[in-house]
C-alpha cells in the first residue's frame, strides 16, 4: 500500500485546476515551472505535461507548418499588461469578453494555449483558428491527447467567457475524453464529479484496454486526509482549485 496525504496545498496543483471568473489562481505558479511549448518555439512556455501532449498532438495531425503558438503561460504581470492594453485599444466591454481579469486567467497556470492559423498578421487577442480542414482534424483529435476546447459557443453562461475557438486547455486523459463525450465544460465536469462521486463511489470510464475510476475528494480545513493506493496501481491526483482534489486510478483489463 502507498499512503498519500491530501492537504489544502493539494487543491492547487494538477491538470484539473478550475480557474475562472469565480475562482482565482490559488497559488502563484512561476515561470520556472514551465518548459518550451515546442522545441522550435521556445518563446512560448507551458506546463511540462501540456507541452509534451501538445507536441504529440501537432505531430499526429501533421499541422506543424500551418499552426502558430500565440500565447501559453503568462505571468500575473503579463496578464495585467494585456488587460490594460486591450482596454486602451478596444474598450472595457470587449476586454471583459475576451481577456480574463488578472489572477483569473488559465494562462497563469501554464495549462492553456492560444493557437492560430499561421499567417503574417496574427491577432493576439482573437487569433483565427478555423473549424475546417486540418484545423478541424486537430480539434477532433485534441481530446485523445488531453486537450479540450475550453470556451465553446453556447457555454458562455457556464464559463463566463465568450466563445474562444483558439483557446485550448490541457486537462489530461481521460478527463478530456469524458468532457467531450458528455459535452461538459470544465465547470460542469467538476460539479458532476463533486455531486456524484467520492472514494467509494467513483465514476468509471471504460476503454478497450483499461478502466479509470475517478473520485472527487473534498478538502476541508487544513487537516490532511490520508488515502491508500494499491502498490503499482497507476494513479493521478489533481487539485480542482475550488476546494477539492480528483483522484484517478487505472486498471487494465
Ligand atoms: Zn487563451
Amino acid at each position: 500500500m502507498i499512503f498519500i496525504n491530501i492537504t489544502k496545498k493539494s487543491c492547487y496543483k494538477g491538470n484539473l485546476l478550475l480557474v475562472s471568473p469565480e475562482y482565482p489562481v490559488g497559488r502563484y505558479i512561476s515561470e520556472q515551472e514551465m518548459v518550451p511549448a515546442l522545441k522550435e518555439e521556445d518563446k512560448v512556455v507551458l506546463d511540462g505535461w501540456a507541452a509534451i501532449a501538445l507536441e504529440r498532438l501537432i505531430k499526429s495531425v501533421h499541422i506543424e507548418n500551418e499552426i502558430s503558438l500565440v500565447s501559453g503561460y503568462r505571468t500575473r504581470m503579463e496578464q495585467e499588461r494585456i488587460w490594460e492594453d486591450t482596454i486602451r485599444e478596444s474598450g472595457l466591454e470587449f476586454t471583459k469578453k475576451y481577456v480574463a481579469v488578472p489572477g483569473h486567467s488559465e494562462h497563469e497556470t501554464g495549462l492553456a494555449i492560444d493557437l492560430a492559423r499561421r499567417k503574417e498578421n496574427i491577432d493576439f487577442i482573437c487569433p483565427e483558428f478555423p473549424y475546417t480542414g486540418i484545423f478541424l482534424e486537430f480539434r477532433k483529435k485534441a481530446p485523445q491527447f488531453g486537450f479540450i476546447e475550453r470556451y465553446v459557443k453556447g457555454k458562455e453562461n457556464v464559463t463566463g467567457i465568450g466563445a474562444e475557438p483558439w483557446h485550448f486547455r490541457y486537462v489530461g486523459c481521460p478527463h478530456s475524453l469524458i468532457m467531450t463525450e458528455k459535452g461538459l465544460a470544465l465547470e460542469e465536469y467538476i460539479k458532476f464529479l463533486k455531486e456524484y462521486t467520492d472514494l467509494e463511489r467513483p465514476y468509471v470510464y471504460h476503454s478497450a484496454e483499461e478502466d479509470v475510476r475517478i473520485s472527487y475528494i473534498s478538502v476541508k480545513g487544513d487537516r490532511a486526509e490520508e488515502i491508500q493506493i494499491e502498490n503499482r496501481e497507476r494513479f493521478t491526483l489533481s487539485g480542482t482549485n475550488e476546494g477539492g482534489v480528483v483522484l484517478s486510478r487505472w486498471k487494465r483489463h
